[in-house]
């Protein structure tokens, strides 16, 4: 029986019916409830979900029947990482890649140690919902703030998404060098989100208009990740589940309190010459684009987001991220909740910029 519970689980994930694969891993480990191949199911499946201090007791337990199975530590490097415990995340690794050589984990490792290197002189804060690094060059009183502003963003996106990610958020103010040292970003991002929030605050005494917007950006990008159980450890590669680039974007910007206004003439151009770039091939990374493409892309995206959510409400929104979730490729998702494809969003996306912004 557990066996027979065991596939039906891995057959479920491969839909992406997440909810049944983890009920179904449960109902397996009763049944045999010291079979490390199943504890290890049931602790990666939480991970997936972001429920990381969960995972954790599976995977512990999986450890004392199977100490030398190098998926372990793999997966207990990633728990300690969404834990924002990064030492404890390099030792897992570093114990992963003892056991058993894989380029995924090498992957996390090294970038784990670029972290714990720069962060090593770092002071911590934290709130209730989020765990604050920052470099000694900024003031503890910034740190505060940042912490307080977050908190009030973190209730407003809540309550727009209907939904609260079950663990605190990691976030790491830096220096400028540092921040683009470490993240690699092209110089038109301004900040980044892979898991944990990174922001530039070199030279700012508070937070001002723009930092709050900065923050409450990349905190949707959070939101929507967590929601879509697109956590991963932390590697776009190994993200099975991912919402579309422009989804993300768009719904940051709205968030953010974005709106197309000035804009709406010359995406209404762009489309009406035909030279819109397809919803579909904005679904990837944008992080190779020029500057000027990624800004017609962060504004096309946002047209969309902004069309959907004036016509039916935030529910859209939200029910297209919960069938992306349960693994709906973006199209099939909207077909099931607009009824409508891409082109037919783009048309209406086009139709909404005229009525609202021409004069
Ligand atoms: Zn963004």
């Amino acid at each position: 029986a557990a066996l027979g519970h065991h596939l039906a689980a891995n057959f479920e994930l491969s839909r992406g019916d997440m909810e049944h694969a983890l009920s179904d891993a449960r109902t397996a480990l009763n049944y045999a409830p010291e079979e490390p191949a199943l504890l290890l199911n049931v602790g990666y499946l939480l991970l997936r979900r972001s429920e990381f201090k969960e995972s954790l007791e599976y995977l512990e337990r999986a450890r004392r029947f199977a100490p030398d199975n190098p998926d372990v530590p793999k997966l207990e490097g990633w728990a300690y990482y969404g834990l924002n415990k990064i030492a404890q995340a390099v030792a897992e690794w570093q114990r992963a890649q003892a056991l058993r050589p894989d380029k995924e984990v090498q992957l996390a490792l090294d970038r784990a140690l670029a972290d714990k290197q720069e962060e090593e002189s770092y002071k911590e804060n934290e709130s209730s919902h989020f765990k604050l690094r920052y470099s000694g060059a900024a003031a503890p009183a910034l740190a505060r703030e940042v912490l307080r502003t977050l908190e009030r963003h973190f209730s407003a996106i809540e309550s727009e998404l209907n939904f609260t990610p079950p663990e605190p958020i990691g976030v790491i103010l830096y220096t400028q060098d540092a921040f683009s040292d470490i993240t690699k970003a092209p110089s038109w991002a301004g900040a980044l989100n892979d898991g944990r929030i990174r922001v530039p605050v070199q030279g700012l005494a508070g937070v001002d208009s723009e930092l709050s917007r900065v923050l409450k950006h990349e905190l949707t990008h959070s939101f929507i990740a967590q929601k879509t159980r697109s956590a991963c450890m932390g590697l776009a590669a190994s993200c099975a589940i991912h919402a579309p680039a422009w989804i993300q974007e768009g719904l940051a910007q709205w968030m953010e309190g974005q709106r197309s206004r000035e804009d709406a003439a010359v995406l209404l151009q762009i489309y009406n010459d035909n030279k819109a770039i397809p919803l579909s091939r904005l679904e990837g990374s944008w992080l190779n684009m020029s500057g000027d493409t990624a800004r017609y892309a962060y504004a096309w995206a946002l047209a969309n987001i902004e069309y959907i959510v004036q016509a039916d409400g935030m529910g859209d929104i939200e029910r297209i991220l919960d069938r992306i979730g349960a693994g709906m490729a973006t199209e099939t998702a909207l077909r099931d909740v607009l009824h409508s494809g891409y082109d037919d969003l783009m048309q209406s996306a086009a139709e909404y910029l005229r009525k609202t912004y021409a004069r």
